[in-house]
């Protein structure tokens, strides 16, 4: 066990580290911060919750400090680029306050709000750049910024920017960037296409790894109900509501795969009764900002949320994810499950697995080496959510669903568009070749595109995580949804100059013992891990 005051790191950023209460290294500041003080170049894997934020701040404000330099107009010592608003947002917060006691600024542009004010904040230049690649550019192409005076430069995130198809914009930046710095690189999976995006900004890099590639974080139980797609929300809201009444649920994550379908398990929540917020693309920025500050704060204990939007969203006390739809990527699942048990904390994660999703079921457990325990539905499941205030849903608002987010996705394009509005909200009504991987344009089912388009390869079977199935296919069994789907309810240059050729423009009971429980959560059952940590 070492402690920050053994990593030679300056006396303010131990300061600032004791004003945050963080007195130990996370395994990954372990290992990446003597290497980064010395100046090498890494490859860092490891997901988000591992402390990676800290791990290559802190020595890069400490050789940023210990080199003193006039800030130069329009221009930045170091670049982190990040794909998400919310991410490259919660970075800036996290330098901002390791470097309080440093005389560095930080500024941090993105997309969905007026590039003027950004602009004009980057005139007298500033030390460390926090950005989304496409904003970025267009800062970039409008001459209100100059990456030649990079001396740092982290990539955050890899495999979610290559999902989000910023590739292209990468490889810009990667030209513009001067030959002479550092360069960190980190993702939490290293495919081969990664690793080979990789090669364009590293050199000799020392490599960190914190988690096994593609490993579910250890400390999080994770269950499935088999359910019927029409009868998901009769079962979150009753979990929810449980959950929420009993204390057991402290802030939870929903994930839908549409936006539309976000917005549609807020609005059935919010007729039960449960106060929840939808964070997703189509909000605006202002809205965004207000969900995951209410989620922050407490105000609104439940974050409705697409994978784009929700990566990188820091919120500590997250204690339950629920998968309201799988994820046709499987490695969204490592990332959904991973904004619980963040820091060290213990967490759930509650998947709802409808007939048609059975195969992205058996992609997640292959991929993760993790057999998700089976949780029955609740006791008196039917009439209790028989007496909740819900629409029957139709059938067709499910295709309607899909047939939205198709329009958004042509609108947008890009492997993500395809990746998050690929199938739509699944469905009772539907049937499962339908549902399973419509055709793309080029004739390719879309979930073979997404996932190409996330992985370009897919990742060796991972090595390490228990196969364990305490129900075995009996038990299994006997917990599948039987009603019927029908049934109710349910060119890097200061202005002026051009280079040549660039184009411009929880549940607090003891371990082992956390499911939702209370009406809705009503105690299962069957043997679960309870009843293996007895
Ligand atoms: P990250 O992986 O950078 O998103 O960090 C996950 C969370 O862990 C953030 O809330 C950090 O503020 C927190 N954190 C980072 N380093 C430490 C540490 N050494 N001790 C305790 N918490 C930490």
């Amino acid at each position: 066990m070492s402690y920050f005051s053994d990593l030679g790191l300056a006396e303010p950023l131990l300061r600032a580290l004791e004003a945050k209460g963080y007195s130990d290294p996370t395994p990954i500041q372990t290992q990446a911060i003597p290497a980064l003080l010395q100046g090498r170049d890494i490859l860092g894997i490891a997901q988000t919750g591992t402390g990676k934020t800290a791990a290559f701040s802190l020595p890069s404000l400490h050789r940023l400090a210990a080199n003193p330099k006039a800030r130069n107009n329009a221009a930045c010592r170091m670049l982190v680029l990040s794909p998400t608003r919310e991410l490259a947002a919660q970075i800036a917060e996290n330098m901002r306050g390791y470097a309080k006691y440093l005389n560095l600024s930080v500024q941090c542009v993105f997309g969905g709000v007026p590039v003027g004010k950004q602009a004009r904040a980057l005139v007298p230049g500033c030390d460390i750049l926090v950005a989304t690649p496409g904003r970025l550019l267009d800062l970039i192409d409008q001459r209100a910024l100059t990456l030649r005076h990079v001396e740092i430069f982290v990539l955050d995130e890899a495999d979610q920017m290559m999902d989000l198809g910023f590739i292209v914009p990468l490889k810009r930046v990667a030209n513009l960037l001067p030959k002479d710095r550092q360069s960190l690189f980190f993702s939490a999976t290293m495919p081969k296409a990664i690793a080979d995006l990789g090669k364009q900004f590293i050199s000799n890099p020392v490599r960190v790894e914190v988690t096994p590639q593609a490993t579910t974080a250890e400390r999080i139980e994770q269950w499935v109900t088999f359910i019927n797609q029409s009868e998901k929300q009769a079962l979150l809201t009753l979990r929810l509501k449980a959950g929420l009444a009993d204390n057991s649920i402290d802030r939870a994550l929903v994930f839908t795969r549409t936006k539309h379908g976000a917005d549609r398990v807020v609005r059935h929540l919010a007729t039960a009764g449960v106060n929840a917020a939808a964070i997703h693309g189509n909000k605006s920025q202002a809205q965004r900002t207000a969900a995951l500050l209410g989620f922050r704060k407490g105000s609104i204990p439940v974050l409705v949320a697409t994978d784009i939007a929700a990566r990188g969203i820091d919120v500590s006390g997250v204690s339950h994810v629920f998968n309201f739809e799988l994820p046709n990527v499987p490695e969204q699942y490592v990332h959904r499950i991973g904004r619980t048990a963040r820091a060290g904390a213990d967490g759930i994660a509650l998947s709802f697995c409808a007939p048609d999703e059975k195969p992205y079921l058996r992609d997640i457990e292959r991929l993760t080496g993790v057999k998700l325990d089976p949780m029955p539905l609740p006791e008196n499941f039917q009439q209790e959510a028989a007496r909740l205030p819900l629409p029957v849903r139709k059938p067709a608002e499910a295709e309607q669903d899909a047939r939205r987010e198709a329009r958004d996705a042509r609108g947008r394009g890009g492997p993500a568009a395809r990746g998050q509005g690929g199938r739509g909200a699944g469905g009772g009504g539907r049937n499962n070749n339908q549902s399973r991987g419509g055709q793309g344009r080029d004739g390719r089912s879309r979930d073979a595109q997404a996932r190409e388009s996330y992985r370009g390869e897919r990742p060796a079977a991972p090595q390490r995580g228990p196969v364990f199935n305490p129900l075995g296919n009996e038990g299994r069994g006997a917990v599948e949804a039987t009603r019927p789907a029908t049934a109710r309810p349910a060119g890097d240059r200061p202005r002026g100059e051009r280079p040549q050729g660039e184009r411009s423009g929880g549940d607090r009971r003891p371990q082992g013992d956390r499911r939702p429980r209370g009406n809705g959560g009503g105690r299962p059952q069957q043997r679960g891990p309870a009843a293996r940590a007895n």
